[in-house]
């Protein structure tokens, strides 16, 4: 049932792009992010899920670590697919 990868994924003119490596793990996705407003998937049959509760907390601290600086960089708020 564990057949999940995390990948790297940034918004492009509403559009969401990942990378197209299989992390195994939340901290190497999060490290592949080079996009501000980057974001980290979960991968599973080539769909994106969303990260439990767990993993977002463990997104949010290879992120931003010590320095807790979510307010400035919030990853959060650039995967709307809202806009064509
Ligand atoms: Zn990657």
């Amino acid at each position: 049932m564990r057949k999940r990868h995390f990948v790297a994924v940034y918004t492009d003119s509403g559009c969401i792009l990942g990378c197209n490596h299989k992390h195994k793990n939340i901290t190497t996705a999060a490290a592949c992010i080079s996009q501000p407003g980057g974001y980290v998937v979960a991968v599973r049959r080539r769909k994106y899920l969303p990260l439990t509760e767990v993993e977002e907390a463990e997104f949010q601290k290879a992120m931003f670590g010590r320095a807790a600086r979510a307010s400035d960089s919030a990853p959060v708020g650039g995967l709307n697919p809202q806009e064509s």
